[in-house]
C-alpha cells in the first residue's frame, strides 16, 4: 500500500514524505573533501552550529586515515567542552514478542515459527521490573512487536503498570518506548501515560532497499514509518526519537538522511529530535539478508564520529548491541546513554542466570556486551565517568534537555553533573555492593572538590548527606 496523505485523510501539509533520495545521493557525490574543508568543518561543530547536509558530507568524504583521526578527535574535543563526564543508564525490557511483519533482519519476524511467542502478562511484567529496581535501575524502554494486541491502549496500560511497582526504595522514573508507529489518536492515549521518548527507527532511508527487507505486514509502508514521529509531535509528544539500521543500506546515505530528518523537526517543530540511535545489525535467529553493507567497525565508530559533530546538540544512544571494547570507543565521542546490565530474552530479567548462554529463540538479535549494570557502573566509575540516572527535566517538564545542556551556559554544572551524583550516591547507598561503593564515593569525593561556587557545593553536599540519611528522589 503507498501512503498517501489524502486516503488517510491527512490534511497537514507537514505529513508529506521529506527525504529525498537522488538529493540525498547528489549531496554525497558532488561533494568534495579537502583537509582545510574537513577542519572548517570541525570547527563550525565545536563552535556549537549543526551541520548542514553538504558539511556533513564533507566528513563521510575524508576518508584518509589521519583526517579519520582528525574527526574523531574533533568528536572527542566536543565531548570534553560540552558534555562533560556524565553518562546516563537505562535498561531495555521487552514487553511482547508477538509481530505481523516480515522484517528479514529481526528474529521476531512473523514467518519465524522456531521463536517462542510470549507477551509478559501483568504478574510477569511486574516480576520483570521489581528484578531491575533491585537492580537499581531509574529508567526503561520498552518494547515491542508490531501486532494488534500492542495497540495504543495496551502500551499505555503497561507504561502506568511500570510506573506503579516500587520494590524497597526503587522505582522507574522515566518510562520511553520503542514500538510501532500509531495514529495521532492512538500517540496521545500513550502521552497520557506519562512516556519520555517515544522511539522509532526508519532502518533504512533509503526505500528501495525499504521495500526489500519488509517483505509484509505493515511496515512494508515506507511513508507510513518515515512520518509516525511527526504524528507523535502532533499529538504532543515532543521527546521523539530516531534512528537508523545500519548494515542494510549505505552507511553513508543513512547517517546524511538521520541529519535529514533532524533538519525536518527543527524546521517544523522548532525542536530536533530527543536522541539518534545508531542500530547495527547482529545476528538474530533465521537472519535473512543481504551482506553488501555491512558496517565493520572502523566504519561504524567513524560515522558515530560525524553523527556526533553533525548533530552536536542530540543525544546518542548506544546499545549493547555493541561489544565492550567498541562501546568504550564510541563513549569517547560523547554518547549520552548505554543501557546496562541488558537482557533482551522475554522475561529474562527475573529469571536465575544458570548459563551465560543467550537464548536465541526467545531473543529478537543476539546482544554482545553481557556485562550486569553494577559491573558497567564500576566500570565507568574508574573511567571517572559518572553514571547518571537522572530524570530531573523529563520531571520538571524542562523538555529539549540535550538543547539546552548544550546551549545554556552553565546548564551542565548547574542541573546535569550534581543530578547525576545525587543519583548515584543513591545507587551507591541502595545497591552497590562494597567494592563498588568505596570507588563510588571516592568519585564523588573528586568530582566535589572540582566544583568552585562554594554555596552550590555546600547546597551539594547537603542533598548527598540527606540522601545518606534516607530521602530519595532529589534534583535540581
Ligand atoms: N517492532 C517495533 C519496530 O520494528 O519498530 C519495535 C521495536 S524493534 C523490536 C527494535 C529495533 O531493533 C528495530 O527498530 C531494529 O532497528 C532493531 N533490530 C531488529 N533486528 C535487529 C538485528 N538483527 N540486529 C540489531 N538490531 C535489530
Ligand atoms: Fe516485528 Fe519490529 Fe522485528 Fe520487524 S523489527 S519483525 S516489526 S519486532
Amino acid at each position: 500500500m503507498k501512503f498517501s496523505p489524502e486516503k488517510l485523510k491527512i490534511k497537514d501539509q507537514r505529513m508529506k514524505p521529506f527525504i529525498d533520495a537522488d538529493e540525498i545521493w547528489e549531496i554525497i557525490n558532488q561533494t568534495g573533501s579537502t583537509p582545510d574543508r574537513v577542519r572548517e568543518v570541525i570547527a563550525k561543530s565545536l563552535d556549537k552550529n549543526r551541520l548542514t547536509l553538504a558539511e556533513t558530507a564533507v566528513l563521510i568524504k575524508a576518508d584518509d586515515p589521519a583526517l579519520i583521526e582528525e574527526i574523531k578527535q574533533g568528536a572527542r574535543t566536543l565531548k570534553e567542552k560540552v558534555y562533560g563526564q556524565r553518562i546516563v543508564l537505562f535498561a531495555p525490557l521487552y514487553i511482547g514478542n508477538r509481530c505481523t511483519n516480515n522484517c528479514a533482519y529481526c528474529g521476531f519476524k512473523a514467518s519465524n515459527k522456531s521463536i517462542k511467542r510470549v507477551t509478559l502478562d501483568h504478574d510477569d511484567l511486574v516480576a520483570q521490573v521489581r528484578a531491575l529496581e533491585d537492580a537499581g535501575h531509574k529508567r526503561l524502554i520498552l518494547v515491542y512487536g508490531e501486532h494488534p494486541e500492542y495497540d495504543a491502549k495496551f502500551i499505555a496500560e503497561s507504561v502506568r503498570t511500570v510506573y506503579s511497582v516500587k520494590s524497597g526504595p526503587g522505582e522507574i522514573r522515566r518510562v520511553n518506548i520503542n514500538a510501532a508507529p500509531l495514529d495521532i489518536d492512538g500517540f496521545r492515549i500513550v502521552k497520557d501515560a506519562k512516556i519520555g521518548t517515544y522511539q522509532i527507527f526508519q532502518e533504512t532511508y533509503y526505500e528501495e532497499t525499504y521495500s526489500k527487507v519488509h517483505l509484509s505486514g505493515m511496515k512494508r509502508n515506507f511513508d507510513w514509518r518515515l512520518t509516525s514521529l511527526d504524528r507523535a509531535q502532533e499529538a504532543g509528544i515532543d521527546d521523539v526519537g530516531i534512528g537508523a539500521l545500519f548494515g542494510l543500506y549505505d552507511w553513508r546515505f543513512e547517517v546524511l538522511a538521520l541529519v535529514r530528518h533532524t533538519n525536518h523537526f527543527e524546521a517544523v517543530y522548532n525542536v530536533g529530535p530527543h536522541t539518534i540511535s545508531f542500530p547495527r545489525i547482529q545476528y538474530a535467529s533465521q537472519l535473512n539478508l543481504d551482506k553488501s553493507y555491512i558496517v565493520s567497525d572502523s566504519e561504524f565508530t567513524r560515522l558515530v564520529a560525524i553523527l556526533r559533530l553533525a548533530v552536536p546538540y542530540t543525544g546518542l544512544i548506544l546499545t549493547a548491541r555493541e561489544t565492550a571494547a567498541i562501546r568504550d570507543e564510541i563513549m569517547q565521542f560523547g554518547v549520552s546513554q548505554i543501557d546496562g546490565g541488558t537482557n533482551i530474552e522475554m522475561g529474562g530479567y527475573s529469571k536465575k542466570k544458570e548459563t551465560e548462554e543467550q537464548d536465541i529463540d526467545l531473543e529478537q538479535f543476539q546482544i554482545n556486551d553481557n556485562r550486569s549494570l553494577n559491573q558497567i557502573m564500576e566500570e565507568l566509575i574508574e573511567k571517572k565517568y559518572i553514571p547518571s540516572f537522572c530524570t530531573a527535566c523529563y520531571r520538571l517538564g524542562r523538555t529539549g534537555e540535550h538543547f539546552m545542556e548544550f546551549s545554556v551556559p552553565g546548564f551542565i554544572k548547574r542541573f546535569c553533573q550534581p543530578n547525576a551524583i545525587i543519583t548515584l550516591v543513591e545507587y551507591l547507598e541502595d545497591y552497590a555492593p562494597a567494592e563498588t561503593k568505596q570507588k563510588g564515593y571516592k568519585l564523588v569525593q573528586e568530582k566535589l572538590s572540582e566544583i568552585e561556587d562554594i554555596t552550590f557545593k555546600n547546597q551539594l553536599i547537603e542533598k548527598i548527606t540527606q540522601i545518606k540519611t534516607g530521602a530519595r528522589d532529589l534534583y535540581y
